[in-house]
């Protein structure tokens, strides 16, 4: 029987499902939308119960949709929206709120009086990350302190606490698994990345009970099995990481010092930093990329063959299912999970990417797919002395300016709506270029190459200027799936699907690579006109 693993994407607009082959090749996909809730202005909620329910009915449909049973499946990998919280009751299981979204700010006026009581430094040491309404933990607090009888109930104990990882193996093992894996953990702002435990200092800051916050585990490992009400049949519920950190591995950006960009909306950038957590001095953050069993940066098992598989990736004997009443599977106590490698990443974001590309073609009418951008800026030798700074919500990392507003520079008559796609593809590479300047001052060196993923990374034009300002080849792998892939990684691991990170690194497949060519002068003319256009648009609100 055909073996594969079903990832489970849960993202901010959409629930998906994808099935992967041992070749990384997709086999099946499903996706639904659900409903964003803006209850006031700068509040983002999500209904916990339309998120479990949409993601249930993707993995179901696509199963069915390939005539696929849950004896084919060897394992499910989970990737999430990151930070989003939700908290419920642990005796009926609902949800007290919808979920606070990563991007809702109703915590800013908290946050701010954290910074102003001189609480930053504690954070940042201890947690990585800045003190920002986007991170889990003020959002449970906001929880606590405005749902009626909230504070209570978890004081009692009867409430539990949940990023969308959590809330999902919770739901897929009707209650019985209460867990998050290291790199949700450090998304929360109450996890110490140096000590991996929640961190009693800053839960007495917060006054976050203990007994809400979810065990946390490797990313790679077997957390239980799925209900056999779900799929007909229990399934290994095997990886879990934050979709930012799931692309990492889905890029198998393994080895330290590599970095991926992601280009959707906004541009994800994470550097992997091995062992060790490097501390930015550059306005990023830093975080774990993902805990994984030492023993898959072996490779000293040359006979290996997949769990339960033959060389033709076909079943040998009937697995011997563990399932029991509760659906519930005792995790596997082999020697793989006895010791645990913690791997780092510094991160860093930029608000409006591929944004742009919808803004020109939404609200100006300038294209009609966000594809045609391709054509126009290839229309045209250069941008003729325009730039985009597209900070229609402020700048992100590392200029850090909340206050600013999108601006265009450059204007002549000349000027043509080609000219200005193409100064809104080259602004997404200057600030890839930004982001990336400053990662490196971090990390100490320049990588060898960027690996890119993402909506917008189709983009060959976007690809070829990239290489060019960075100075760097861009590599784009034969699937940008990097995301789905990356949990289904993690997850094949813990089964045995894949042997070890050797084993997926051979499975990795390039799509194309692009070489800098750009001359040293045109570069550095180039980049000093984007530096000026940044420097004048900075404050530009205040
Ligand atoms: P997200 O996951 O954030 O929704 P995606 O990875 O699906 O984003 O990428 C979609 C974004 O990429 C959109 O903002 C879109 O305008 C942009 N985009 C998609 N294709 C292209 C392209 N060929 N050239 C430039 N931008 C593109």
């Amino acid at each position: 029987m055909e073996k594969y693993i079903l990832t489970l994407d849960q993202g901010t607009t959409s629930s998906r499902a994808i099935v992967f082959d041992q070749e990384s090749n997709i086999i099946s996909l499903a996706q639904k939308e659900f409903t964003q809730v803006y209850p006031e202005a700068g509040f983002v909620e999500h209904d916990p119960n339309e998120i479990w329910e949409s993601q249930l009915a993707v993995a179901r449909e696509a199963l069915s949709s390939k005539g696929l049973t849950p004896e084919n499946i060897h394992g499910i990998g989970i990737t999430n929206q990151r930070e989003t919280t939700v908290v419920w009751d642990r005796n009926t299981g609902e949800p007290i709120y919808n979920a606070i979204v990563w991007q809702c700010r109703r915590t800013s006026d908290y946050c701010d009086s954290l910074i102003e009581s001189g609480l930053s430094d504690l954070i940042r040491s201890k947690t990585g990350l800045v003190i920002d309404p986007y991170f889990s933990g003020t959002k449970l607090r906001w929880i606590l302190e405005n749902v009626e009888g909230a504070r209570e109930k978890a004081e009692k104990g009867e409430l539990l606490f949940g990023t969308i990882d959590t809330w999902l193996i919770w739901k897929l093992t009707s209650g019985l698994i209460h867990v998050t894996d290291y790199s949700n953990a450090s998304r929360t702002m109450m996890f110490n990345i140096h000590e991996l435990k929640w961190d009693e200092e800053i839960l007495e800051i917060l006054n976050i009970p203990r007994s809400m916050l979810p065990e946390v585990k490797p990313s790679s490992y077997v957390y239980g099995e799925t209900d056999p009400s779900l799929f007909g049949a229990p399934i290994k519920i095997a990886g879990v990481a934050g979709d930012q950190q799931a692309a990492l591995f889905g890029q198998t950006c393994f080895k330290s010092g590599e970095v991926k960009s992601t280009y959707g909306t906004g541009l994800f950038m994470l550097q992997n930093t091995g062992d060790a957590p490097v501390e930015s001095k550059n306005g990023l953050i830093t975080t774990i990329a993902w805990g994984i069993p030492e023993k898959y940066s072996e490779t000293d098992s040359k006979d290996w063959k997949p769990d339960g598989m033959n060389d033709s990736g076909t079943e040998d004997k009937p697995e011997r299912k563990l399932s029991n009443l509760f659906g519930l599977i005792k995790p596997r106590k082999t020697s793989r999970e006895e010791k645990i490698k913690v791997t780092y990443a510094i991160e860093g974001s930029v608000f409006i990417c591929g944004a742009v590309i919808q803004w020109l073609r939404d609200e100006l009418g300038l294209l009609e797919k966000s594809s045609d951008s391709e054509e126009m800026a290839r229309s045209v030798d250069d941008t003729n002395g325009v730039y985009i700074v597209p900070a229609f919500v402020g700048l992100g990392a590392p200029h850090w300016d909340p206050h600013t507003k999108g601006t265009m520079f450059g204007l002549t008559r000349g000027a043509n709506k080609n000219h200005i796609v193409r100064a809104a593809l080259e602004s997404m590479a200057y600030q890839c270029h930004d982001l990336l300047e400053a990662m490196s001052s971090d990390f100490g060196k320049y990588p060898e190459a960027l690996m890119v993923d993402g909506g917008a990374s189709a983009n060959d034009f976007l690809m070829q200027f990239q290489s060019d300002i960075l100075g760097v080849e861009v590599v784009r792998p034969a699937s940008v799936e990097t995301t789905s892939l990356g949990a289904a990684y993690l997850a094949g691991l813990a089964t045995g699907y894949w042997r070890d990170l050797a084993d997926i690194d051979d499975n990795w497949k390039e799509g194309a690579r692009f070489v800098p060519h750009m001359d040293k002068e045109n570069k550095a003319k180039r980049l000093a006109g984007w530096r000026d256009a940044v420097s004048r648009t900075l404050g530009w609100d205040k």
